[in-house]
């Protein structure tokens, strides 16, 4: 049986980077296994609908490369893929389970329902919840007559569908990542499988579409394993067999403790969805990953070791390198502590890799600089080791396009001596003669200068640094010359002499 597993994310907001790596998992499998990826909007609690939020965490997938083989975008042989587009569909099933004596009709209204839960508290019932004891005291169609219930239903009374939660019964199901799991009924209440509404709850809607859509794993976050015993129940009410489960470890918060939150990570400053997020309720604005500066393939290889180990030392990932090497015995049995810096590891790492002219043509189209992709792409050359994002290239590369202002204190009183100046003046004249020049030809001119006398290297490059950047450290100096061209460093170093005191 060809493998396919789904990622079915309610649209109630942004995608939360736990979401994100949910599907990165899902999809690694689907293609590990050759088999299909499917998106499916789970889109049926229409009071925690958020405008915005199906199309956002489309096209955060999109950016992430996680593309489904099967989804409301793509289609497929087994849509609509979108809940709310298939509610027709589920009633008949919900009707089935009450035919067969697995489910059943409750009209209780909300006061009634407050009020049995007050009454079992004060019982001091350790589960006070509408389940296979309290069911016999309510006004479901197990208490009613069949005259009663009929009468209801034809009168239009309100009701839901509720799951006859079988009493006292052990459920037991393997899940590939917390091997076998052993659930006593008597701590599950009966659950609504269709609301007044005339909705499927999710617990159906997601059951009922599993099976149909013919999905084999059902990967996804740890949070769902209190819902698994009720879907084993539930396909087993149906006759369907079940697929496997894999509940992922949690996301923690940096030190550990507790849940990674959008909260947490608001106070501790990064990101927590892929791209910037609009509140449409509360307006609140939160920046993306992407829009941090993070490069997709970055932050995919991050997620991907969060919570997954290869068995190696091996960190960095291609996507194509995660397929083949991604199996779902690998994924950890415990939380994985979030490590901003170790996203930022990476990303200077893809940033390190790549090519000059990728990164030029990057910056154009990111920061619109009015300067030549040859230039940008030098200046990329030169930059790309010292930065983690690729904005830094121009913003800690400012001295390519501006002369400096100011120049590091420290360093002048430091460095900017007489002997310096000096060898500045000379190095400036032999530059003169030339317009264009390389980076491996300025370093011959510069050692020509200082071999006249033996000076040491160390006593003039910083004073150098200076005077063309005003920094006291930064990238290859022979580098920035040649970018800069022989003009604009004399005229840099005669600026500085004029304006910079030589400490003696
Ligand atoms: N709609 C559920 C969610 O938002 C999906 C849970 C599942 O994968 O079964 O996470």
């Amino acid at each position: 049986m060809s493998v396919r597993v789904r990622f079915a994310p309610s649209p109630t907001g942004a995608l939360h980077i736990g979401g994100v790596r949910t599907a990165l998992y899902n999809y690694l499998f689907a293609k590990k296994s050759g088999g299909q990826f499917i998106i499916r909007i789970e889109d049926t609690d229409q009071a925690r609908y958020v405008e915005g939020a199906e199309d956002y965490i489309l096209s955060a997938l999109e950016w992430c490369g996680i593309v489904p083989d099967e989804g409301p975008k793509s289609g497929g042989n087994y849509g609509p893929y979108r809940q709310s587009d298939r509610k027709a569909l589920y009633k008949e099933y919900a009707d089935r389970l009450i035919a067969e004596g697995k489910a059943y009709y409750a009209f209780d209204t909300p006061e009634e329902l407050d009020e049995m839960r007050e009454r079992l508290k004060e019982a001091r019932m350790a589960n006070p919840q509408y389940n296979a004891i309290s069911r016999s005291q309510m006004k479901n169609s197990l208490t009613l007559s069949a005259e009663d219930v009929e009468q209801k239903l034809e009168s239009g009374e309100p009701y839901v569908i509720r799951f006859k939660m079988p009493k006292n019964d052990d459920v037991r199901f393997k899940d590939v990542v917390r091997d076998w799991v052993v659930v006593n009924t008597t701590t599950l209440d009966d659950k609504v499988l269709m609301k007044s509404d005339g909705m499927p709850t999710y617990h159906l809607a997601n059951i009922v579409d599993d099976h149909l859509m013919k999905i084999t794993h059902v990967i996804r976050g740890e949070e769902w394993l209190p819902s698994a015993p009720l879907h084993v129940l539930l396909y087993q009410a149906f006759g369907w067999e079940a697929p496997q489960f894999a509940h992922l470890p949690l996301l923690l918060k940096p030190d550990g403790n507790g849940k990674l939150s959008k909260r947490a990570a608001d106070q501790l400053g990064f990101p927590i969805f892929p791209l910037n997020w609009a509140d449409p309720i509360t307006g609140e604005l939160s920046k993306g990953f992407k829009e941090s500066g993070y490069l997709p393939e970055a932050f995919m290889n991050f997620l991907a070791l969060l919570g997954w180990n290869p068995g190696t030392e091996q960190e960095m990932f291609t996507m194509d390198q995660l397929i083949s090497e991604f199996t779902l015995e690998r994924i950890n049995k415990s939380g994985a502590k979030f490590d901003i810096e170790k996203a930022k590891w990476f990303n200077q790492q893809y940033l390190k890799n790549m090519s000059n002219s990728d990164l030029a043509q990057m910056l154009k189209a990111e920061t619109g600089a009015d300067a030549s992709l040859d230039l940008l792409s030098a200046i990329a050359g030169s930059m790309k080791e010292r930065v983690t994002f690729v904005s830094e290239i121009l913003e800690s590369g400012d001295f390519f396009f501006n002369a400096p202002t100011a120049y590091d204190e420290k360093t002048v009183n430091k460095k900017w001596t007489t002997e310096a100046v000096q060898k500045l003046t000379a190095f400036a004249k032999e530059l003169s003669h030339q317009s264009r020049i390389s980076p491996e030809e300025a370093k011959v001119k510069f050692m020509e200068v200082l071999s006249v006398d033996d000076t040491p290297i160390g006593r003039v490059m910083p004073a150098l640094r200076l005077a063309l950047t005003g920094a006291g450290g930064g990238p290859d100096l022979m580098e920035i010359i040649s970018i800069l061209g022989t003009e604009e460093t004399n005229a840099r170093i005669n600026k500085a002499i004029e304006v910079l005191k030589t400490s003696n």
